[in-house]
């Protein structure tokens, strides 16, 4: 199948893009990568009268320092990533996950910005970024805000977004030298979404600790137990025993909503249990 037909329109800056979209009222989209977007439009799940494209923008491939936090460009595309073309805050955590992502040619094109905006409860960026407790920034007609990702993400393929507003990119901390992390995702084979994901990320430093389930509900999910129990000093030694038993049942459970007794509790189960056992032997 082919998508019906649209007109394409390539944004000369983020500016000329916001004024396209609100130009189209209602009938435009934007696109960054067009790796999700023409499939949904050739399988016409998506549709769009006009397609401003904001793919190759430098303003959107732009990374930066921002404090004490680095600014990665929504543009920015998984590859870039992948080969260290973009400055990596997370001491090599986004290149590990984004060189997992689909294949080289789905990286070349595929963007940050597009996969936040698109909002796949399977897909690396919004678990990854979400144990980093990114912060996602808007343009609209209004000026510039700015969001967690918690917030951002509201539910399958759902966000925060207008539809006339413009992911311009993420706001991630600095680890320091004293954080770990560990990222494992479980897919099939290579190349496909995952059926589980689970991002470990703790900063003593920082005071933070985060564990991200993805593709097991409608969003990623932040165990909470399990992260207070890392804030608190959980080692290696304590995964599998009693209290980690406990706090992850119920988290799976109770936060994301999984069944003890099916196929997937035990696959996200195991993937967590890896991840975090990764993470503290580090
Ligand atoms: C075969 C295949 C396998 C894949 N496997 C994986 C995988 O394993 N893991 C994974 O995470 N992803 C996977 N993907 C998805 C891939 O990573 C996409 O690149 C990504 O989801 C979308 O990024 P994009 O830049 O191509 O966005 P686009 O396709 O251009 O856009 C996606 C959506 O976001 C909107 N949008 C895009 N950019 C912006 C912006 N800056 N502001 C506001 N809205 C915007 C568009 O309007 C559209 O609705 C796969 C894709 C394919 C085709």
């Amino acid at each position: 199948m082919k998508a019906p037909s649209f007109q394409y329109h390539r944004a000369a800056s983020v500016q000329h893009g916001l004024e396209l979209i609100r130009e189209f009222a209602g009938t435009g989209k934007f696109m960054s990568g067009g790796q999700t977007l023409m499939p949904m439009m050739n399988l016409r799940l998506a549709a769009a009268e006009h397609l401003i494209d904001v793919g190759a923008l430098p303003e959107l491939r732009e990374t930066r320092e921002a404090g004490r936090r680095a600014f990665v460009g929504g543009g920015v595309t998984h590859a870039m990533v992948e080969d260290g073309k973009v400055r990596d805050p997370a001491r090599g955590l986004l290149a590990h996950v984004a060189a997992g992502i689909a294949y080289r040619s789905v990286r070349n094109r595929g963007t940050m910005g597009g996969s936040l905006a698109h909002a796949d409860p399977a897909a690396d960026w919004p678990c990854a970024l979400r144990a980093l407790d990114a912060v996602v920034v808007i343009r609209g007609a209004d000026g510039e805000r700015e969001l967690p990702l918690a917030d951002f993400q509201r539910g399958l393929m759902e966000t925060a977004l207008g539809e006339d507003e413009l992911l311009v990119g993420v706001l991630l901390p600095e680890l320091s030298p004293k954080a770990r992390w560990a990222y494992r995702k479980f897919c099939h084979k290579v190349g496909e979404f995952a059926h589980s994901i689970c991002a470990v990320v703790h900063d003593p430093e920082l005071r933070f600790a985060n564990v991200v389930l993805g593709a097991a509900a409608d969003k990623p999910v932040r165990l909470a137990n399990l992260c207070d129990y890392l804030a608190q000093g959980m080692t290696a030694g304590a995964v599998g025993g009693a209290q980690y038993a406990g706090a992850l049942r119920k988290d799976l459970t109770e936060a994301a909503g999984l069944d003890p007794t099916t196929y997937d509790y035990q696959l996200h189960q195991t993937i967590v249990t890896r991840s975090l056992a990764e993470a503290l032997q580090k």
